[in-house]
């Protein structure tokens, strides 16, 4: 290739990076001295011909960054912008890439031509210091040059390199840089609304914004002159205050967390003892929580202990409000005369809605711990250390905080899938993502672990289902990524923000919100599930059940009998005749239905019904459990929904392991399934992969059930 047009270079860097060196061994004796117009600084420009053109190198002065405060950085900035070159090249001293990288990653916001000169390269293997060229290319979007101006290495690679980059013929992706949530909804709207304005067309939209949020003087200046000033700074006004919010800073502290982060991730993934000589306390945490052998371990340990803390701190909480629902409907139930009305109200409501309230410190408790390690940034250093399994299920570290939100509710885990370029990660991850156990499928397991295990190990059992779902999550990504959704995976760095203390006003905001979103979930859908489960199980009407009854209590009332006894023995009459009324019953004859289907996982047609209400909402399966097994429950006195599937001959150990196992992987519930068919496009996938659900969720309880047995 020669004769191609003509090409303008800048040169920039951090002072002291070697620009200097660099533009002399590049242009040699081609040299002009004059001044950057308006200010005092000298204008080194020169100029190299390469295969028959000429290239023009401007030797910028030495920046640390790019905000307008010093002169240095003004004119930087507005060279690039107002001459733009056709190349910047970034020269970056190797053995101090992180400091080096600020300006770097400012460079990529502008989206410029870029290319690094990754100089002092003798220092680098001088020191021994290890840098993953390949994997830093990727992440920064630009090609990298190892140079070293001293010793007159890389120079002609460098200047044919910067020929490429200007005929585009580099071959690497652009890379962006993602901000937080809060701030890149901002950049779109400020710069949705800057696109609008006539007068700014050439203008990089995307970077004025980011300017603009960063308070850049020069930017405002440049905004405030045209009429869609009004609504722009009405946007600013909301980002700061939703950052406020979110995370008690403002836009233009996040941002420079954000790249910092970038910058720490970049680091951490393709430098060698990233970190030798000086190092602060997140750097310090890092080399620990980051190990190579440590790191895993200790996230499991983290996630372990968050479990014990829901289920030991829970226990007696929940346990006092089981206490409270006992009370009211020991104190309610002889109030009401008729059988039907007493049924509604100690059956239907206070079993149904109660039974699943109770679970409400569990609930608080897991949704506490999780915004806890969201907050100081560790839920990022475990991105990152999973990053390394997660290659090799095919997918990347990122695909890992949609699926931890999981933890806490599909919905939002879905659709926080977007932060995925590639559609094929996007989509692995959205079907691996109903595996993480949500914290509506935690009542159960708190129920059922509690009830058939002793209290040291009912956290582990609930741990292990855990650990199952994700491991059968992974290995579905695994399998779609390896068929299916076959593609290259994509660039990306692990952003590793500052570790920071959770304010305790943001954690009692979160904990509220949730518990008000349960107990409104509580009051509305589970209420009316209950209602209708219980009306489908109590209808229709034997009348021989009926009549046996009251031929019962004629019965009764005739034999001579103390009062006592008699109440009792209608009682037991009572719930004899409930029995054998469910059976006959709407959801009794659908729960038989079903029951060819379920007996080999150990589930009676109770539990068969359960598991077709806990489609609506996974809660109700306790719910459904609550109303159904207390309808036939012979009890005397009223007694919380454990002790009563203890005494239940249907239920051992083995079959609460088996329907855990089975309601950890069985279909989403619907609302979940609506929100991955607008994610995906379309129902058919869908519908295929509710189809493999219910397949390996009664794989796995087939198996589970069968080795229980054995071991019981
Ligand atoms: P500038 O401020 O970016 O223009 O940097 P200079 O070109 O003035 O270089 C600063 C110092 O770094 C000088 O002492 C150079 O000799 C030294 N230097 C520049 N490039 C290299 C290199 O590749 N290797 C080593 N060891 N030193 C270099
Ligand atoms: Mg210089």
């Amino acid at each position: 290739m020669s004769g191609g047009r003509d090409i303008t270079v800048a040169l920039t860097g951090n002072p002291n990076a070697g620009k200097s060196s660099l533009f002399n061994a590049i242009t040699g004796a081609h040299q002009r001295v004059g001044n950057f117009p308006g200010v005092t600084i000298e204008k080194h420009e020169g100029y190299v011909d390469y295969q028959g053109r000429r290239i023009t190198v401007v030797d910028l002065p030495g920046t640390y960054s790019l905000t307008p405060f010093s002169p240095e950085e003004i004119v930087t900035r507005r060279f690039i912008i107002d001459e733009k070159p056709d190349v910047v090249v970034n020269v970056v001293e190797g053995a101090n890439l992180e400091r080096n990288l600020l300006l770097t990653v400012q460079l990529m916001e502008m989206e410029v031509e870029l290319l690094v000169a990754l100089n002092m390269i003798d220092e680098v293997e001088e020191k021994g210091i290890s840098i993953d060229v390949k994997q830093l290319q990727q992440l920064l979007g630009s090609h990298i040059v190892p140079t070293s101006a001293r010793q007159k290495r890389g120079i002609e690679a460098l200047i044919d390199h910067i020929a490429r980059v200007a005929d585009g013929r580099i071959g690497i992706a652009k890379n962006k840089l993602a901000f937080s949530p809060e701030v890149e909804r901002a950049l779109d709207k400020i710069a949705g609304l800057l696109s609008h304005e006539r007068e700014l067309d050439g203008a990089n939209h995307r970077w004025l914004a980011i300017k603009l949020l960063e308070n850049d003087r020069e930017a405002y200046g440049l905004v405030r002159q045209h009429p869609v000033w009004v609504r722009v700074e009405l946007a600013l006004q909301e980002a700061i205050i939703e950052c406020e919010r979110m995370h008690r800073t403002d836009p233009e502290v996040l941002i420079t967390e954000d790249r910092q982060a970038f910058i720490r991730g970049a680091m951490q993934e393709c430098v060698g003892n990233p970190h030798a000589g000086k190092a602060t306390l997140t750097d310090r945490i890092d080399t620990v929580v980051l190990n190579r052998v440590l790191g895993l371990p200790i996230f499991l340990a983290v996630v372990w202990g968050i479990f014990q803390m829901t289920f030991s701190l829970g226990a007696p909480l929940t346990r006092g409000l089981e206490y409270l629902f006992m009370l009211a409907a020991g104190a309610l139930a002889p109030r009401l005369p008729d059988p039907l009305a007493r049924s509604i109200l100690v059956d239907g409501i206070l079993s149904g809605v109660g039974g699943v309230v109770v679970f409400l410190p569990n609930i608080v408790l897991l949704f506490i711990g999780l915004s806890f390690l969201e907050a100081s940034g560790y839920m990022a250093r475990a991105a990152f250390v999973i990053d390394k399994v997660m290659h090799r299920f095919g997918l990347h570290g990122k695909s890992f905080i949609p699926m931890v939100t999981g933890f806490g509710c599909s919905i939002p885990a879905i659709m926080a899938t977007r932060t995925l370029k590639s559609r094929s990660d996007r989509l692995a991850t959205i079907m691996a993502i109903p595996f993480m156990s949500c914290g509506a499928k935690l009542p159960l397991y708190v129920l059922l672990a509690g009830a058939f295990f002793p209290p040291a190990t009912a956290a582990n059992v609930m741990f292990g289902i855990y650990l199952l779902g994700i491991a059968v999550g992974l290995w579905t990504a695994w399998m779609l990524k390896s068929t299916v959704l076959k593609s290259e995976s994509e660039p990306f760095v692990m952003e590793l923000p500052p570790y920071r203390w959770p304010t305790l006003a943001s954690v009692v905001f979160q904990a509220r919100m949730k518990a008000v979103m349960y107990l409104k979930k509580a009051g509305t859908l589970i209420l009316a599930a209950v209602m209708v489960i219980w009306a489908a199980s109590n209808f229709p009407r034997s009348r021989e059940v009926d009549a046996g009854l009251a031929r019962d209590k004629a019965r009764i009332e005739a034999s001579g009998a103390g009062i006592d006894q008699k109440e009792h023995a209608v009682r037991l009459a009572e719930s004899k005749a409930q029995a054998a009324q469910l059976e006959y019953s709407v959801a009794g004859r659908a729960g038989r239905l079903l029951e060819p289907l379920i007996s080999p996982l150990g589930f009676d047609w109770r539990i068969g019904i359960a598991l077709v209400t806990g489609l609506a909402a996974k809660e109700v399966v306790v719910s459904t459990l609550g109303t159904i097994v207390s309808i036939g429950h012979a009890g005397n006195q009223p007694a919380d929904l454990a002790t009563i599937l203890r005494s239940d001959p249907a239920f051992s150990p083995a079959t609460a392991l088996s329907l855990m196992v089975f309601v950890l992987l069985y279909i989403p519930c619907v609302a979940s399934m609506g929100v991955m068919k607008k994610e995906v496009g379309a129902w058919k996938p869908v519908l295929a992969y509710t189809g493999y659900v219910v397949l390996v969720a009664w794989i796995a309880a087939f198996i589970t059930y069968r080795l229980a047995l054995l071991m019981t």
